[in-house]
């Protein structure tokens, strides 16, 4: 995923959505791995976005601090997600060239691997302007939806297991710091389609 000034307006119907998606509640289980401290209301937000996002899957997501797993956290599916900077919202934000990846995951002869990472500096590189005219629950809030939705287009390419992108919706393969900032990005009826057997 890299960034552009693009802008792509989202129509859903969160009905049509539903409807797609017929299985009962699959487990999944994200490890998290964060390079420093992450803001906690930030990693709530966070969480509660990505249930957002995911709700036409009918996904049960459990959460686990891959420091504190003791690999008693059985589940059918599972990812490693790597959280890489700073995800927090009071740090200054990073100096340097920006790579432009928000996200990647992991891919190996062709098949999409259940690894993924999310750069904290480049989402805030890209929100810088927001994140500074916001009040500090409205950062926390912007910083951790923007976090769910890298996150989802992340697991997009493991649910469908392809590594294409579409036009629109989460699986676009740019997103504009104003994009990251709405909850319009949300899987569209064609991404639900492929990932149904999931
Ligand atoms: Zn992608």
């Amino acid at each position: 995923m890299k960034t552009t000034m693009s802008f792509v307006l989202l129509m859903l119907s969160a009905t049509s959505l539903r409807s797609q998606i017929a299985e009962p509640a699959a487990a999944l289980t994200i490890y998290t791995r964060f390079a420093t401290p992450p803001s906690p209301p930030s990693v709530g937000y966070m969480k509660s976005e990505l249930d957002a996002i995911m709700f036409p899957f009918h996904l049960r997501i459990e959460w686990v601090s891959l420091e504190q797993a003791d690999g008693r956290e059985a589940a059918a599916r599972v990812m490693v997600v790597s959280f890489k900077g700073t995800c927090h919202v009071d740090s200054r934000p990073a100096v340097g060239p920006a790579s432009g990846r928000l996200g990647w995951t992991q891919v190996a002869e062709g098949e999409i691997l259940p690894f993924s990472d999310v750069d904290c500096n480049e989402i805030r590189s890209l929100m810088t302007a927001r994140l500074a005219m916001s009040l500090p629950e409205a950062r926390e809030r912007l910083l951790g939806c923007a976090m769910a939705r890298v996150l989802a287009h992340e697991l997009y390419h493991y649910l469908t297991g392809t590594t294409k992108h579409a036009s629109s919706g989460i699986a676009k393969a740019f997103y504009t710091g104003a994009e990251l900032a709405s909850g319009r990005l949300r899987f569209d009826e064609a991404q639900l389609r492929c990932a149904r057997g999931f």
